[in-house]
């Protein structure tokens, strides 16, 4: 089947991305390696960003060590601050124009959040990162995803993950497992398949914003899918769909 064009999309990328074959932090090798796939696939679209904090800390593991669950949370908003400035790093350094906002303000390291500057920075062709997801503890970055790519009015949200598309198993454990190449947000959430959670598909739902579920760490694979090509899933209503062809 085809797919419809994307002019504006919002890349998720979880903290796992930048740990490379690590177990936890930030691997330079992994985030320059991001940073090409991001420059190769960047041209003729409209790019921003929101990156996890998972290969740093995530709240519900440090609320189950004892932590207080919401200063938890927001030590894992801080993590993906120090995420996205790895990313915009390696991207400079290979001459794409970024811009870091923080949905928790820290005017020394980047700008704040505000929406209608973050557009502007997408039609000047930078690439936008945003950092510190929603700001609020009990959210996930997947929720932040799908609540910039509604305010920025993108055309999609690409997912990158590990494996190539969604599946009604996991295909790590179930070697026969079925790949969708299209599913609905409401088959997604009444068989709680893992693309993302619950609250973020249901935004995306709301907002008619598809979700593409893809391997990330395929080389050149971000280009390829964004081409219309390259193996992913699609997260989609039909009505939606088809009136995007
Ligand atoms: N977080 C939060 N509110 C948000 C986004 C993130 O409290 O809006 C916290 C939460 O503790 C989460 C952590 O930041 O565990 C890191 O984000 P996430 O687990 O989504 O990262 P990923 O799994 O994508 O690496």
């Amino acid at each position: 089947m085809p797919r419809p064009r994307f002019n504006r999309i919002l890349l998720k990328l979880s903290g796992e991305a930048l740990m490379g074959e690590g177990q936890f932090g930030i691997e330079p090798e992994a985030v320059a390696r991001l940073a090409e796939e991001i420059r190769a696939a960047k041209e003729g679209h409209e790019l921003c960003l929101v990156v996890g904090g998972g290969n740093i800390f995530r709240g519900l593991a440090g609320a189950a060590k004892g932590f207080d669950r919401a200063s938890a949370d927001y030590m894992g908003m801080l993590a993906t601050v120090m995420n996205a400035l790895a990313l915009q790093n390696a991207l400079e350094k290979i001459g794409v124009d970024t811009r870091v906002l923080s949905a928790i303000p820290m005017a020394t390291v980047s700008e704040p959040y505000i929406r209608r500057r973050a557009v502007r920075h997408m039609e000047k062709g930078r690439v936008v990162i945003f950092a510190a997801g929603t700001g609020n503890p009990f959210f996930t970055t997947d929720t932040a995803a799908a609540l910039r790519a509604a305010e920025m009015g993108c055309d999609a949200l690409f997912k990158g993950t590990s494996v190539d598309g969604v599946y009604d198993a996991d295909p790590k454990q179930m070697p026969d497992a079925k790949r969708y190449d299209t599913v609905s947000y409401n088959h997604v959430l009444s068989d709680n398949l893992k693309v993302m959670d619950a609250t973020a598909v249901a935004l995306c739902r709301d907002n008619k914003i598809p979700i593409v579920v893809f391997n990330v760490r395929q080389q050149g694979n971000l280009a390829r899918v964004l081409a219309g090509d390259g193996m992913a899933t699609i997260v989609r209503s039909e009505g939606e769909w088809d009136a995007r062809l």
